[in-house]
């Protein structure tokens, strides 16, 4: 287990960014902590908490949707603005106390394969907007999603931006009603009558998918559901959340 021998609370991400960058100083970078918090394999010297730079605002512009990466999960499910997608999402990643402290942020660096709300962003044509040492970089969500960590690499996140129009659905399997889906399926229809469908629990991360070729996916297996019965499952959901597309 790590001893910290230095907690920083930078006003700004250039801030933060120079205490990350220190060379011969390993540090950590922390938002809401509710994932890193739970990390005992992790050897730092420093903290680097977000809390203060400054990353919380929420703005829209036109038909996008810019959310600061330190906008906790809370504040996106009490927002008019947020698509009801997004809002059905950010209330199921955990309970109350949970995502008054959880970042949108937090949620695109761990990339966690099985998060329905990824899976609802994947759809929301979200971009991510990093911050490194030598200059800003954007991603489309599932650019980052297949390297996060080179994605990054050395930068930190400031925002994500979404767009909040067209029609949308949304479906999981899951142990309870409650508990993290297993598998879950997204869908939009965009203005110009796009399909966008994504799923989480199929693959390495959430995934945008073809819905001709769901059939095709072979998902990883755990003890929450083999590799059939996830492909199953996402050919199921992706079949009612087209239909309620249609
Ligand atoms: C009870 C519980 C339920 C959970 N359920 C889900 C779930 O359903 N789906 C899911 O996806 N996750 C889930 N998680 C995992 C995790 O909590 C979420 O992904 C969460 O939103 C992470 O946000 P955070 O602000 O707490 O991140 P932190 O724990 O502070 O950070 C997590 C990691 O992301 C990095 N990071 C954070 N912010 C940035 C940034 N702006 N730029 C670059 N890197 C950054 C940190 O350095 C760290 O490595 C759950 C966790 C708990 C405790």
């Amino acid at each position: 287990m790590a001893v910290i021998k230095a907690y920083h609370r930078p006003t700004s991400a250039d801030a933060a960014l120079m205490l990350l960058s220190r060379r011969g100083v390993t540090s950590v970078l922390v938002a809401g902590g509710t994932a890193i918090n739970a990390r005992r394999d992790l050897e730092f010297d420093e903290i680097v908490d977000l809390q203060a730079a400054g990353l919380d605002e929420l703005h829209r512009a036109g038909d996008r949707l810019t959310l600061g990466a330190m906008v906790r999960m809370q504040t996106v499910v009490d927002s008019p603005e947020a698509p009801d997608l997004l809002r059905d999402a950010a209330h199921r990643e955990g309970p109350n106390t949970f995502r008054h402290v959880g970042t949108i942020g937090g949620a695109v660096a761990v990339a966690d394969w099985e998060s329905d709300l990824l899976a609802a962003l994947l759809v929301l044509d979200t971009d991510v907007n990093v911050q490194a040492p030598e200059g800003h970089r954007m991603y489309g969500l599932a650019e980052f999603l297949e390297d996060p960590a080179k994605a990054l690499d050395g930068g930190l996140i400031t925002s994500i931006s979404l767009a909040v129009t067209g029609a949308t659905a949304s479906d999981r399997v899951g142990r309870t009603p409650a508990d993290k889906p297993i598998v879950a399926a997204s869908g939009r229809r965009d203005l110009l009558g796009r399909l966008h469908l994504a799923l989480s629990g199929v693959a390495a991360t959430p995934i945008l998918v073809d819905p001709d070729k769901v059939g095709d996916l072979t998902p990883p297996d755990d003890f929450r559901g083999s590799s059939v019965y996830r492909r199953e499952m996402a050919v199921l959901l992706s079949k009612r959340v087209l239909a309620a597309l249609a």
